[in-house]
């Protein structure tokens, strides 16, 4: 049982506030997962205007299973509200519209750290090291609100460098504290 929760709503998607970043901004490959080729920064063809995937209820039919499992963690609303608070790419001059699809995967990033993070402050067997977990987590909360200048200009690896070893610690107090060895502890390790 964990000894305090915290809200996850704004690490989930929510499609409803975003403008189809996902399905712009990264790139697939022809697959088991994926029934085409699409480079980064290009649109679906099964994008609509509306920003809404048009075979959104046959997705596995259609051979986009990829798509099913896919999550952005929030960073598609963050990124579509929040940093560029509210223009949508198509209506957007051109060089907002590629600004946008280069901040997207860096936000997508900065948000599945915040989710791991809230994951590792909840868990009762980090108490020794919750102050450093919360630090990491109000700092990558407010590098997620940078400018889309700061954004683009941040070095992810490094930061993710510094929170995978938070993470990793938690991960070994949270297994030296689990009677069954080998355990999930919702940490990834
Ligand atoms: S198939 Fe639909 S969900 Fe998948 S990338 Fe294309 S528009 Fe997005």
């Amino acid at each position: 049982m964990r000894d305090e929760t915290m809200d996850r709503s704004d690490l989930r998607g929510d499609c409803g506030n975003c403008f189809g970043l996902c399905c712009v901004a990264l790139p697939f490959a022809r697959s088991a997962d994926f029934a085409i080729d699409k480079d980064a920064g290009k649109p679906c063809p099964n994008l609509g205007e509306d920003h809404r995937c048009g075979i959104h209820t046959r997705l596995r039919q259609k051979g986009f299973t990829g798509c099913t499992v896919y999550d952005c963690f929030g960073a598609g609303q963050k990124v579509s509200q929040v940093t560029f608070g509210g223009r949508d790419w198509r209506t957007a001059p051109r060089d907002h519209a590629r600004r946008m699809m280069d901040v997207f995967p860096v936000v997508r990033h900065l948000h599945e750290l915040l989710w791991y993070l809230t994951e590792a402050v909840a868990l009762p067997a980090a108490r020794p090291i919750r102050p450093e977990l919360r630090r990491a987590l109000e700092r990558t909360g407010e590098l997620t609100r940078g400018t889309p200048e700061q954004l683009a200009a941040l070095d992810v690896p490094a930061h993710r460098e510094d929170v995978n070893a938070l993470l990793l610690r938690t991960s070994e107090l949270a297994r030296a504290a689990c009677p069954a060895a080998g355990r999930n502890t919702g940490v990834p390790t």
